[in-house]
């Protein structure tokens, strides 16, 4: 009866900490935090306390997601950027963990959907992918090319950053749907303004009467992880040109002070 008890206590125990992150076991690194200042504005930008935090989320993602080269190697700033892409959407959800990914594979480029690096286009001339989140075996991984990775933090004038597009997707995943509504960030009664200011957009890249990247236009999907790119890599240039959707995301991701 006791071995009983003392098996169920562990069983619960066991069942307690099944899809809840490990607390990471050493802060970062000053080398890391230096690599962080200098590659990741939205980083850079906080103040002091807001930093440790942030440093603290990187720490903890990559206690818990692993970071694997396929046929390169991995270095800390790779690993740094990939937390960094994770912890931006979720900075203003404390307690959010990515638990729909476990680990995230680094290709030497983009590659088809055989997931080979080739010449960077299909037989069509459609270019080859530089980020995706896996489903079916590849469930709980995601595939990012390093170099687009840091191309994406590289510069601020673009609005893409290919990391933070695929977090967004898992984001939008995370309630189950991938369908460009992220129903745990956003509440209810944002549901339909929402979905209509993404059709309003869409038709807007339609005419080639926006900034938007086009690809936005391909789906609700894609719309959502395109237009966060933008908010999160250039805010001021997003918010003056799209005050409605800057206000939207800004409800999303809880960024309004
Ligand atoms: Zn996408």
């Amino acid at each position: 009866m006791i071995v009983f008890a003392g098996a169920m206590i562990w069983l619960f125990r066991y069942l307690g900490t099944l899809g809840q992150w490990r607390a990471p076991k050493n802060n970062l690194s000053n080398k890391a935090k230096l690599i962080l200042n200098s590659k990741v504005s939205f980083y850079r930008a906080l103040p002091v306390e807001e930093k440790k935090f942030f440093e603290f989320k990187v720490s903890e993602f990559l206690e818990n997601v692993k970071i694997s080269g396929i046929n390169i190697s991995v270095n800390e700033a790779d690993g740094l950027l990939v937390a960094a892409s994770a912890i931006i959407p979720i900075f203003r959800f404390p307690d959010w963990q990515y638990l729909n990914v476990k680990e995230v594979l680094l290709y030497p480029d983009s590659f088809n959907e055989d997931f080979q690096t080739d010449d960077g286009r299909d037989a069509s001339g459609i270019p080859d992918n530089i980020g995706m989140v896996g489903d079916g075996p590849l469930n709980d991984k995601m595939i990012l090319s390093k170099p687009d990775l840091h191309w994406g933090f590289a510069n601020e004038w673009d609005g893409t950053n290919v990391g933070i597009h695929e977090f967004v997707h898992l984001i939008d995943k995370s309630d189950g749907s991938v369908d460009g509504v992220p129903k745990l960030f956003l509440e209810k009664k944002y549901i339909i303004p929402w979905v209509g200011l993404i059709h309003k957009n869409m038709e807007e890249i339609f005419k080639g009467r926006s900034d938007i990247n086009p690809y936005g236009s391909k789906d609700k999907t894609e719309f959502f992880a395109v237009v966060s790119e933008y908010f999160f890599e250039n805010p001021e240039k997003f918010k003056a040109k799209h005050p409605e959707l800057y206000e939207m995301l800004e409800n999303m991701f809880r960024t309004k002070r």
